[in-house]
């Protein structure tokens, strides 16, 4: 048997495997995403009660063997207790659709960085008003695609080279990942997966491309540039991603249009 090892890790889901004990889905500082078995999680002294939850970012000792398919959690204690992920339904929400996106689109692999990236994403939403969420959950979008290989490219014209002026809607082809301008677009009849994107959507990309994490004191963008970005953005990632498309951002956006 080998000898537990301590790592910190997201919970991403938990669901229950027989009377007394629990089955999670963990995505690891160490070893990227993991199931994992909590013998005795259900039993009523249970260590593991209000620990190892949905959401919640825990130091974590698990007994790790080489190509199991489910490892054994021995312990589990959250970091942040009360990580206030579920005041709301939109934080909620958004919260499950960054879990949702390290679920489908992670595999056992460390990666300190998408470690980073991802519970600096929960911190930070614990503490944002429900009107920054979709924003926030775009910026760890395009954070997270990056460190899977796959960064559109917002600088310059795809076609000409030159930088868009700083009042030029430009247009993304979501496939390619790369921008052209209006005049280039109309010489390059081309089918492309084409969206408008105006001066405020362009720097909006760039800003969370450069730092995914919003800073609460950066101005606020208007809702139409966001819904260009968030279109753009999904478009990007379904066509490089593949698969089934996050379901939980589909509830936190009806949630946050109630
Ligand atoms: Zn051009």
């Amino acid at each position: 048997m080998p000898g537990p090892e301590v790592t910190e890790a997201i919970c991403l889901s938990v669901q229950k495997f027989s009377e007394t004990s629990k089955i999670a889905v963990l995505y690891t500082r160490a070893w990227g995403r993991l199931s994992v078995i909590a013998k005795g999680a259900f039993r009523p002294k249970s260590q593991f009660w209000g620990h190892l939850e949905p959401l919640s970012i825990a130091e974590c000792v698990i007994y790790k063997k080489p190509r199991e398919q489910l490892q054994l959690l021995s312990s589990c204690r959250a970091l942040v207790p009360w990580l206030p992920l579920t005041n709301s339904l939109p934080c909620s929400g958004y919260a499950f659709a960054v879990a949702e996106f390290l679920y489908r689109h992670t595999r056992e692999e460390g990666d300190e960085a998408m470690f980073h990236l991802a519970t600096s994403t929960l911190t930070t939403m614990a503490q944002l008003p429900d009107t920054l969420l979709e924003r926030q959950f775009w910026g760890f979008l395009l954070g997270a695609l990056a460190h899977l290989g796959f960064r559109p490219q917002f600088d310059q014209c795809d076609t000409c080279r030159r930088k868009p002026r700083d009042d030029q809607t430009v247009i993304f082809d979501a496939a390619a990942g790369r921008i052209v301008c209006r005049t280039c677009r109309q010489e390059r009849p081309e089918a492309m997966r084409a969206h408008v994107i105006s001066p405020m959507a362009l720097s909006e990309l760039r800003a969370r491309q450069a730092a995914p994490i919003l800073d609460p004191g950066e101005p606020a963008i208007d809702p139409e540039a966001l819904t260009q970005l968030a279109r753009a953005i999904e478009d990007f990632a379904r066509y490089h991603l593949g698969g089934a498309w996050i379901k939980s951002l589909d509830f936190a956006r009806r949630m946050e249009s109630l």
